[in-house]
């Protein structure tokens, strides 16, 4: 896609270059003159957060709106009032934006169509394609028949029009109670697909709207108030996902029984799952309501707001989006392939700084006591642009433990006593001696450095190891929280008796971590890479004035390589 639009940009000749199937069809509907422009839109029920399956969803709807110069609407499909709420609303819209996907002027509510659908069932009645049914929803169920046995006509199918249209207009007013009395399509309790069997369109629920309040008792089944809404905004091509496909008739038959002259054509794709952490609204709901995570953003999730706080940004989720393709077939995405994504979108454009998250105290001997080095250190050796900043380097010093081995291993090129390793930026500084408490910890290591090497350079003699530091005089502090997955599918997903198998360290807290200065400033959603350890967020919610925290987005290294 990207190829095409430079190519053309340039005025080249178009390249042929694969088109993914919904692309195909949209083409072809095109050419054959169906629709004028194309009309897409992002349908969540506000009944939880979104997540980076929706992610999906709501950047393929907008990519192609994009594509293609046609529109791109938002709407709410809330027509069950049991479990949405305005919480989830603002959330989802914000999600909406922060992703990029832009819907101008076009924010609609399935709710505000409430009066339309009804009219549509009104006009479903007249046309003796609709009846009241009296039958409970298990008489319903067991009348529906089965895969191998066809369902049974219900006894009221063959109610009068003028019934009909009085029960309707009495269920609307509130004269039954819920569950007394449903609205029924007539089509065909034959037909192989169960869905077309006389499907419930509109059932009675005393039910406060968050929109709509108090006014309606009677609420319309997604399967009717979907495809309506679609037709009502001029919807093209609607795509959902594949456990739709068997509603397709379904969503036809309302399209064109209530009789639209451009009717929405349903397209379904595979949904994305992810492998290691939990997709699914429902999943992560029960995450928090259980309080297995805190909230539904805990920067562990895949929720949208989690991948935000966490430090992704929307760049990464549409590289990842883009990676994944579209397809018909159901499979899981490896998780790595998301965490390349947002390293590759950060590398480039975060400064790089010195951090130790495990700090163990250096103390240079032969260096004079009071003075202070501010060396010149380019923020990113790959980007230019991105400046330089001064770092403070004096003889109390923090490098992380991780790069001090008392007795190292072979191959370990980093400190140890009587090894000479560059501090980054710096000196070369050499091991002489090591302090311990009673416990036999280290608590702090002797060095010496040697003027010469100044900046780090040296012409005489090489050294294997660089590593960070930080000034401990002029260091601060901060927590810095490392997560791993949530869940160890290599474990299995789920345990014996259907609990979830949860990773015992999907979160660990670092506190009294030892930051370069310069990260005294950073604000709220700010990024970096800690040389070597990372890239960091500064997290929103509990960072407090003089005590950052910062999440780990993701580690430097990674299994997943892609295949170009
Ligand atoms: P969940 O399955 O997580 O509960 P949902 O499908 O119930 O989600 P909706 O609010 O009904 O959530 O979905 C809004 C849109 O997002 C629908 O068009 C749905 O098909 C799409 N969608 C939901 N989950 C995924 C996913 N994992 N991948 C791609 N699209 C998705
Ligand atoms: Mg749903």
């Amino acid at each position: 896609m990207a190829e095409e639009i430079l190519n053309a940009e340039n005025g080249e000749e178009k390249e042929v270059i694969s088109r993914n199937f919904i692309e195909m069809i949209i083409d072809k509907d095109l050419e054959e003159g169906k629709y004028e422009e194309i009309c897409t839109r992002f349908p969540p029920e506000p009944n939880g957060y979104l997540h980076i399956g929706h992610a999906k969803s709501i950047l393929l709807n907008y990519g192609l709106a994009k594509q293609y110069g046609g529109k791109f609407n938002l709407r709410f499909d809330d027509t069950n009032p049991t479990k949405e709420k305005i919480e989830f609303v603002d959330s989802i819209k914000a999600d909406v934006e922060w992703l990029g996907a832009d819907f101008e002027d076009r924010l609609y509510f399935a709710s505000n169509y409430f009066d339309k659908i009804y009219e549509s069932a009104v006009k479903l009645i007249k046309d003796g394609k609709a009846f009241v049914c009296d039958l409970s929803a298990d008489e319903i169920r067991e009348y529906r028949g089965t895969f191998e046995v066809p369902g049974k006509e219900s006894p009221y199918r063959n109610r009068s029009v003028e019934e009909n249209l009085q029960l309707f207009a009495e269920m609307r007013d509130g004269k039954y109670s819920d569950g007394e009395k449903v609205l029924r399509a007539k089509i065909d309790m034959a037909s192989p697909n169960i869905n077309m069997r006389d499907p419930v369109i509109y059932r009675v629920a005393h039910m406060t709207h968050h929109n709509t309040g108090d006014k309606w008792c009677v609420y319309p089944m997604y399967d009717f108030a979907h495809p309506l809404e679609d037709a009502f905004e001029g919807i093209t091509h609607s795509i959902c996902t594949l456990e739709f496909e068997d509603h397709r008739p379904l969503y036809d038959w309302v399209v064109e029984n209530v009789g639209f002259e451009h009717p929405p054509k349903q397209i379904e794709f595979a949904k994305l799952y992810l492998t290691n952490v939990v997709t699914g609204k429902r999943y992560i709901k029960k995450l928090v309501e259980d309080k297995i995570v805190d909230g539904w953003d805990d920067p562990r999730l895949v929720s949208i707001a989690a991948l935000r706080r966490r430090g992704f940004t929307p760049e990464s989720i549409k590289m990842f989006v883009e990676l994944c393709g579209v397809s018909k077939a159901n499979s899981s995405v490896d998780y790595p392939m998301l965490e390349y994504c947002i390293r590759e979108d950060l590398k480039l454009k975060k400064p790089r700084v010195m951090a130790c998250i495990d700090p163990i105290k250096v103390v240079v001997d032969n260096y004079p006591e009071d003075q202070v080095e501010w060396f010149d250190v380019p923020n990113n050796l790959e980007n230019e642009s991105l400046g330089s900043r001064k770092v403070p380097f004096c003889r109390d010093l923090y490098i992380d433990r991780e790069d001090f081995m008392e007795e190292p291993p072979k191959k370990y090129f980093r400190l140890y006593p009587g090894n000479e390793v560059r501090f980054m930026n710096a000196y070369f500084l050499t091991c002489t001696s090591i302090e311990k408490d009673d416990n036999g910890n280290i608590t702090l290591i002797h060095c010496t450095y040697d003027p010469e090497t100044k900046n780090g350079n040296c012409d005489t003699r090489k050294v294997k190891g660089t590593i960070h530091w930080v000034s401990a005089r002029h260091a601060i502090n901060a927590t810095v929280r490392l997560y791993e997955n949530l869940i160890d599918e290599e474990k299995g997903v789920y345990n014996e008796d259907g609990s979830l198998n949860l990773n015992p360290n999907s979160l660990t807290i670092l506190k009294d971590c030892k930051l370069e200065p310069s990260l005294a400033d950073a604000k709220a959603f700010d990024s970096f890479q800690f040389v070597r350890q990372g890239f960091f967020n500064v997290d929103y919610k509990d960072s407090k004035e003089g005590e950052l925290v910062f999440n780990r987005i993701v580690s430097l290294k990674s299994s997943f390589k892609l295949n170009k």
